[in-house]
């Protein structure tokens, strides 16, 4: 006999609770502001990828408000039929010429466009070389392929260079990385990654989720930073949901890139574009960005204070390089505990455990904004220091 449904949910979840998997997430009572209101607790935010403080900002709702008004509540069709409106066009440009590449696409979301991009790129008898702690829309993306798939060492060009000497391919190859990885904060080595994916005629793909706004003059990324933004052989993808607070991904390169993405990109041709408020909110974030540099220089400022004073209290930070700043505890019901009592203490910070964390390296990851005040920090610091105290994590 078939199994049935309730048979299957109920045993998927109970192995679930088992492992100590099952997710509950927490529930946000206002806006996602660096402090808010969770669960009924008001709280300083440490979980968000808010990374410059625009998923609320007055100006940008003003300029969502406003295409909302002139434009309706939906496009109303996916792109290739009737949904390309003249506002999505205008804020592909304007993201190209932000990012300095010669076009810009967006689709969806950021995990679509992983989906989308190496979907649409890579063929029977290409070779995609892929870091192995790479985004799981990407792990997803590959999977979509029948190119051969390899992995190289987290972070090692020397790794990488093996990996591409001892597998060869007629087709196209490609090495994919990360620009800022989400779980450690490390930047991706792109400069030696892409003379060694050169040295094999091989091409990059650099997935910014977490470098967009963070990095690179005016936040235009990681590529940017490294100095490769108008490389031909490097393809950049990210996310308009994390530092520009609102939601959606883009491909940046060539503009036969982005034609045949219009033609073969499936998330492309077959989701219905972004409502015109979505759009508004975009075009005034990257105007923002670019007007008032101070976005940025008070999130580096506040992530250099948080790491900072987060050593000084003897918490291991991980060589975390960005806002993104694990603290670790080492086993998973440590970073938990912790991470109670700190929301106990009025700071909302997520505990991260295996699968999603190698085992023993726990963490509970930590998100500076531009959006904290000093008086944010100093108070999840206080909290920090008396839990670190309680758990005997931190030396300080
Ligand atoms: N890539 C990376 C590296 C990410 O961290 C994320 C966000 N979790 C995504 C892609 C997916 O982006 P989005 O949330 O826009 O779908």
């Amino acid at each position: 006999m078939a199994t049935s449904l309730s048979s299957r949910l109920r045993a998927e979840l109970a192995g679930l609770r088992d492992q100590g998997l099952s997710i509950h997430p927490r529930v946000l009572d206002a806006a996602n502001r660096a402090r808010t209101r969770v669960d009924g607790r008001d709280v300083v935010n440490l979980a968000s990828n808010n990374y410059l403080g625009f998923a609320d900002h007055p100006e940008i709702k003003a300029r969502a408000e406003q295409y909302l008004r002139e434009w309706g509540a939906g496009a109303g069709a996916v792109r290739t039929i009737a949904g390309t409106l003249r506002i999505h066009e205008d804020f592909e440009e304007q993201l190209a010429a932000f990012k300095h590449t010669g076009s810009a696409l967006v689709l969806g979301s950021g995990f679509t466009t992983n989906q989308g991009v190496l979907g649409t790129l890579l063929q029977p008898g290409d070779l995609v070389v892929s870091d192995e702690l790479n985004h799981a829309s990407i792990i997803d993306g590959l999977r979509l392929t029948k190119a051969t798939k390899k992995i190289y060492k987290h972070a090692d060009p020397e790794d990488l260079d093996r990996v591409l000497a001892e597998n060869d391919a007629d087709g196209l190859k490609l090495v994919v990385t990360d620009g800022v990885f989400s779980m450690d904060g490390d930047i991706a080595p792109l400069g030696r990654l892409i003379e060694v994916a050169r040295k094999y005629g091989a091409v990059t793909y650099v997935d910014d989720a977490h470098g967009s706004g963070v990095l690179g003059a005016d936040g235009r990324g990681t590529v940017h930073h490294f100095g490769f933004e108008t490389a031909e052989d490097v393809i950049q993808v990210g996310t308009l949901s994390k530092a520009w607070g609102v939601v959606g991904g883009y491909a940046a390169g060539h503009p036969d890139l982005r034609e045949l993405l219009i033609n073969r990109a499936r998330p492309y041709l077959f989701s219905t574009a972004h409502p015109p408020a979505v759009v508004g909110a975009l075009s005034a974030a990257l105007d923002l960005v670019q007007r008032e540099p101070e976005f940025m220089a008070r999130l580096w400022e506040n992530t250099r204070y948080f790491k900072a004073e987060l050593a000084r209290l003897g918490f291991d930070t991980l060589g975390s390089q960005t806002p993104i700043t694990p603290v670790l505890f080492g086993e998973a019901e440590a970073a938990f505990e912790a991470s109670r009592r700190l929301f106990a203490e009025g700071v909302f910070a997520v505990g991260l455990g295996f699968p999603t964390v190698p085992r023993g390296q726990a963490r509970i990851r930590n998100i500076v904004t531009a959006e904290h005040t000093r008086d944010d920090l100093d108070f999840a610091l206080a909290a920090y220091a008396r839990v670190g105290r309680a758990l005997s994590v931190a030396q300080g």
